[in-house]
């Protein structure tokens, strides 16, 4: 995706309707998930006043509702939020509604309101039961898969398009042909992998350890090859993503975490961030909690200036330009996520991670391997 048409145009907006979870995954980064309290009212119609009617929208914005499970409000809250943020749009924005959820309480009613309003879902689901539920459990220790599958099917049912989210653990990179064949089972066409990420609050990655980037390194390559068995059965974000950067670079700017307003994160009670979203909600001595202002009581101009002028920007700036100078990947990668520089290393000016290493430079070599691969001209 190329930068926006004004650099400083907000392109994804995420919301948090409320920061509970009703389940406890082991892997999670958001602190708070305990907490019931819900975005108000009042709140949400400020916010989004001061989004939309600002000057820091452009051509697209996605709202993505996220950082608890949102699926615990009730439909009424996002209709309201949907026809607000109708209301409040300047003509010709092409707005996106994202929900990001467990899976555990779609419905019926669930399903036909997606449906109606056109809202992408990502769904969180980890493969077959024996991955998903070693740590996607309730909180009395249950796993959730087969909750989840309910939740497939009834989308399935209603025609309601979705893509999956898998967390890949370091248990689960043995099991390439095992999630594969899942999600051609189960109807799963589009898919996402992430691992799981020493970030936020979370324990320290499964995929810490030595041999980390070789294990990876042989899901990738095996799944990619199932993919190219099965030509169009499955569509894998990692390979869309990587594909044409491959062949063509990133833009410069492209990189979303690390530019300042490109990403604002909002809590329930009108405090913002920005940069990468898992910054919400982290403490440090340096930074404090991350927040660069509150929409209850300022104007988005006051919390830019602020913003452009933080010790955080700098940083972050820093090392962007640090990745530039070191980094053979730099073209394809725009200089990481600050969020998971600041998890591994306490900083901000600092260039590679455990993260980028797997999630970016093994998944481009093994991306170009597979082109090569299907071009002929691997040898
Ligand atoms: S791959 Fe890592 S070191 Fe290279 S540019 Fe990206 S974040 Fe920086």
């Amino acid at each position: 995706m190329p930068p926006p048409a004004i650099p400083e145009a907000i392109e994804l907006l995420v919301l948090q309707g409320t920061g509970f979870c009703n389940i406890d995954c082991s892997y999670c980064y958001l602190p708070g998930r305990t907490d019931p309290r819900r975005m108000s009212d009042e709140t949400l119609r400020t916010v989004l006043a001061k989004v939309l009617r600002s000057r820091f929208v452009a051509d697209a914005l996605t709202i993505c509702w996220h950082a608890g499970e949102p699926l615990v409000l009730p439909r009424s809250f996002y209709a309201r939020a949907i026809a607000l943020a109708a209301s409040l749009a300047p003509p010709g924005l092409r707005l996106t509604h994202n929900i990001q959820t467990n899976g555990l309480l779609i419905d019926e009613a669930w399903c036909g309101f997606l449906r109606e309003h056109g809202i992408r879902l990502g769904l969180s689901l980890d493969g077959p039961a024996f991955l998903h539920d070693a740590a996607r459990r309730t909180r009395s220790g249950e796993g959730t898969h087969a909750r989840v599958m309910r939740g497939v099917a009834l989308l399935q049912r209603h025609r309601v398009p979705f893509h999956v989210i898998t967390v890949l653990r370091s248990e689960s990179l043995d099991h390439a042909d095992a999630l594969f064949d899942f999600y051609v089972e189960h109807g799963v066409r589009e898919v996402a992998f992430n691992i799981d990420e020493t970030d936020g609050v979370a324990p320290v990655s499964s995929h810490a350890g030595p041999g980390a980037g070789a294990a990876l390194r042989g899901f990738f390559r095996r799944f990619l090859e199932r993919m190219r068995g099965a030509p169009g059965a499955i569509s894998l974000r990692e390979q869309v993503w990587a594909t044409p950067a491959i062949a063509n670079g990133l833009p410069e700017g492209y990189n979303q975490e690390a530019e300042p307003f490109r990403i604002v994160s909002v809590t329930r009670d009108g405090r913002m961030a920005s940069f990468s979203p898992e910054l919400l909600g982290t403490q440090s001595a340096a930074h404090g909690d991350f927040i660069l202002g509150d929409l209850m009581r300022e104007d988005l101009e006051t919390i830019r200036v602020r913003t452009e002028r933080s010790r955080l920007a700098a940083e972050i700036a820093a090392g962007v330009a640090a990745c530039r100078d070191r980094c053979a990947y730099f073209r394809f990668c725009g200089g990481g996520a600050p969020g998971n520089k600041w998890a591994e290393h306490g900083s901000f000016d600092a260039t590679e991670t455990a993260y980028c290493r797997l999630m970016r430079k093994t998944l481009i070599d093994c991306v170009l391997e597979d082109m090569e691969v299907s071009l002929g001209l691997a040898g």
